[in-house]
């Protein structure tokens, strides 16, 4: 489980841009951030990866304090917006790299590619080189690499925004699908787009900015995708779920 207690977080001496963020994400539940561009969602989930200090508040991972623990010591897996793998290597030795530099046994490692290559079916593609693959393969890979490392915080940002239409929602769906495999990990999904939202979350966090964050916070509404769609709290929050208010 994953909870936020009074987080705010401002870039150097510049006003905050996350403001009061109260919430608790349990095992198995997947959570989508959702709000318009300069929100702070990257900023919220770069804070529960360990990429950026938290200003104040407590960020509790497995009911331990994590505001002081580094990245590589949270046992969170992050797929970035623009994945990176290393080129020179197959994607055999990309999914193997986590697990190498941990340095875990080696048949523990085989044993880890394996079930990851074939949740993603990357079984075919294990001895090419990223240049030789699809975009959408490419991806699968970056999901690969985060998965071996059985974490138990999944962190997505915006890892569908370089796909095209039809290959969004085929990864979308294997997103789901594997979170399900992993059936005590947490995750958080970072998205701007409303559909991708109600079809993933457990839980919607949906984040506003600007002058609705000095009354009220960062965060506009929490709830299922149906609450937030039927129960409305603001203008703000059904004009942006689609909703009639
Ligand atoms: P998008 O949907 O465009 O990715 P976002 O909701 O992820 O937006 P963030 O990237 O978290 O938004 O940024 C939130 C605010 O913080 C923005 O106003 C942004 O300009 C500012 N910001 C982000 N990173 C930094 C930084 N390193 N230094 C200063 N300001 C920053
Ligand atoms: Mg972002």
């Amino acid at each position: 489980s994953i909870s936020l207690t009074s987080v705010y977080k401002s870039y150097g001496t510049n006003a905050p841009v996350i403001r009061d963020v109260n919430l608790q994400i349990d095992n198995s539940e997947f959570c989508v951030f959702l709000g318009p561009s300069g929100c702070g969602k990257s900023t919220l989930l770069r804070m529960v990866a360990g990429l950026e200090t938290i200003s104040s508040g407590e960020l509790k991972i497995g009911g331990q304090t994590m505001n002081l623990v580094p990245p590589s010591r949270r046992k969170v897996a992050m797929v970035f917006q623009n994945y990176a793998l290393y080129p020179h290597m197959t994607v055999r030795e990309n999914l193997a790299f986590g697990l190498k530099q941990a340095k875990k046994p080696a048949d523990y490692i085989a044993q880890r590619i394996q079930e990851a290559a074939r949740i993603l079916e990357l079984e075919p593609l294990l001895d090419r080189k990223p240049k030789a693959l699809s975009g959408g393969q490419r991806q699968r890979v970056a999901i690969g690499r985060a998965i071996v490392r059985e974490p138990g915080v999944f962190l997505f940002d915006e890892p569908l925004s370089n796909l095209d239409a039809a290959l969004r929602v085929q990864t979308r769906t294997e997103i789901a699908r594997l979170h399900k495999a992993f059936s005590q990990a947490s995750a958080i999904y970072v998205t701007h787009d409303q559909i991708e939202a109600m079809a993933l979350a457990d839980k919607i966090v949906l984040l506003h900015s600007g002058k609705d964050t000095e009354q009220f916070g960062s965060i506009a509404q929490v709830g299922a995708p149906l609450e937030l769609y039927h129960r409305p709290r603001s203008k703000f929050v059904a004009g942006f779920i689609g909703s009639p208010k």
